[in-house]
């Protein structure tokens, strides 16, 4: 069966005090909040993850990072590495994200690179995809969303692509407050399942979780979760509030 899940992307947001007090809310929050079944995950940037995995010792989310060095080890000044987040008790790393392609030109090969890595370390990627604004008016998401997927993860082997979420986020919705249709993810996760299926087989894609993203909120979650093809959300803005973020984790 495949995994439900929630994970908050903080991106480059928030000092060392708010980071703690919002990861205090969420504890909190998530002892009463009724979350079984879903997997969380915190993504909070690399200055606070030594306070997110303590904290997550004695709670009930994971944490992932946003980003890891496409390189193993060495002298390779500001990185880091799938070997020093695995050090530090982090289970899953966001990579592909739209930001990081638009603002740090990452390419596919980099990408791969990561992919394997933290695959090595045995953290799982978040691997995201999709389309600009232009190439779905253009009709060409899919042909996008394929190829992004063909020239990165669809190069490892069975067994590892096996242990991928992949997140599904228009670009277009990310941060924008324009959220992609329940139709629209719902069409584009059966496509991406349909992809996994015809490289991997039918039981790997079955088992894949294909998370949506891009201004997904409190109050659309519901609907979007609702999807069969969606197994859950990689939550932007969000994910800062305590409150919207436990509600978005009962939305399902
Ligand atoms: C994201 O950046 O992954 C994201 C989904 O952002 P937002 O929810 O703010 O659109």
């Amino acid at each position: 069966m495949r995994r439900k899940i929630v994970a908050g992307n903080w991106k480059m947001n928030k000092t060392f005090q708010e980071a703690d007090e919002l990861i205090n809310e969420i504890i909190e929050g998530l002892e009463d909040a009724n979350h079984k079944g879903v997997d969380v995950v915190l993504c909070p940037p690399f200055t606070f993850m030594e306070m997110t995995t303590d904290y997550a010792q004695e709670s009930e989310y994971a944490v992932g990072a946003q980003n890891v060095s496409s390189f193993d080890s060495g002298a390779y000044t500001g990185e880091v590495s799938a070997k020093m987040l695995h050090s530090m008790g982090v289970e899953y790393c966001i990579i592909g994200h739209s930001e990081r392609r638009k603002y740090f030109n990452e390419t596919d090969e980099q990408l791969t690179q990561k992919a394997e890595l933290l695959l090595k370390y045995n953290i799982l990627p978040i691997f995201c995809c999709g389309e600009l604004l232009p190439e779905r008016e253009a009709a060409n998401h899919f042909e996008v969303v394929k190829s992004q997927i063909e020239n990165t993860i669809f190069k490892l082997e069975p067994l590892d692509f096996a242990k991928v979420i992949i997140a599904y986020e228009p670009v277009w919705a990310i941060g924008t407050g324009v959220t992609a249709t329940s139709d629209q993810a719902q069409e584009m996760h059966v496509f991406i399942r349909n992809l996994i299926s015809e490289k991997y087989g039918k039981e790997i894609a079955k088992n894949t979780s294909i998370l949506y993203g891009g201004s997904c909120n409190a109050i659309n979650a519901k609907e979007l979760f609702a999807n069969p093809d969606v197994d859950g959300g990689l939550i932007g803005g969000a994910s800062l509030i305590a409150i919207d973020f436990l509600k978005i984790i009962e939305s399902f």
